[in-house]
């Protein structure tokens, strides 16, 4: 036997990447320079600029993040009359959310137990580039939505592009990740395995059959020794 006869692939938001306080971090930033920029964004909220997001991303659900993350904030720079610097404050938005943007504790650790025994990939439909969110030289492949016109998750074409990178039959590969349709749903009907993150302890969707579950990244080594030795 040569090299690594499976593959862990991994999500990127919130699953190895901790979004979140970036993206608030991000969004405070927009909304400080607003109002240094006219009174009127004084009635302006950050929950405001939260919402936004969400007003958009119904209809752009298939777009790249990027351009998600433009629309919402055109329709927040609206509220204050600042539509034509968008360009400008897009820019400081994504300055500050890859400042910002770091690994969860678990997750280099993790990774550093994995990599003698697994091929480490990194799977995402966002753009948390690997090298801009702490995790550079951490993967021996990275996919990216809409790079070379890959479609998102839960696109059987992205789980196809995951086997191809890998190298390996797809029940060779185990998926990890937070989103029970996009990470697990979706990597197994594409003939992975999956592993369900589920950080905040949220009760398990009903039909959601990981084939393992776990609260922290820690336990990953562990779980992942019974599941790739199964049917070795
Ligand atoms: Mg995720």
């Amino acid at each position: 036997m040569s090299g690594p006869r499976s593959a862990v692939v991994f999500d990127a938001d919130e699953t190895l990447v901790d979004l979140r306080p970036a993206i608030t971090g991000a969004l405070v930033a927009v909304l400080e320079e607003m109002r240094r920029r006219t009174p009127a964004a004084a009635t302006v909220s950050l929950a405001d600029l939260e919402e936004d997001w969400g007003a958009v991303f119904g209809a752009l659900s298939a777009a790249p993040v990027q351009e998600i993350r433009r629309a919402a904030l055109a329709r927040s720079l609206a509220r204050a009359g600042l539509e034509t610097e968008l360009d400008e404050l897009a820019e400081l938005f994504f300055a500050r959310r890859y400042a910002l943007s770091r690994p969860f504790p678990d997750a280099l650790p993790a990774l550093a137990a994995l990599r003698p025994h697994h091929v480490l990939g990194f799977a995402t439909n966002g753009n948390s580039r690997a090298e801009r969110c702490g995790l550079a030289g951490q993967f021996a492949f990275e996919l990216y939505a809409h790079e070379g016109g890959l479609p998102k998750k839960p696109a059987g074409e992205f789980f196809a592009a995951v086997v191809a990178a890998a190298g390996l039959p797809a029940a060779r590969i185990v998926h990890v990740g937070d989103s029970p349709e996009h990470d697990v749903v979706a990597a197994q009907r594409a003939g992975l395995r999956a592993v369900w993150l589920n950080r905040g302890g949220l009760p398990r969707p009903r039909g959601l059959e990981p084939d393992a579950e776990v609260s922290t990244l820690a336990g990953l080594s562990t779980v992942l020794n019974t599941l790739t030795s199964a049917n070795a």
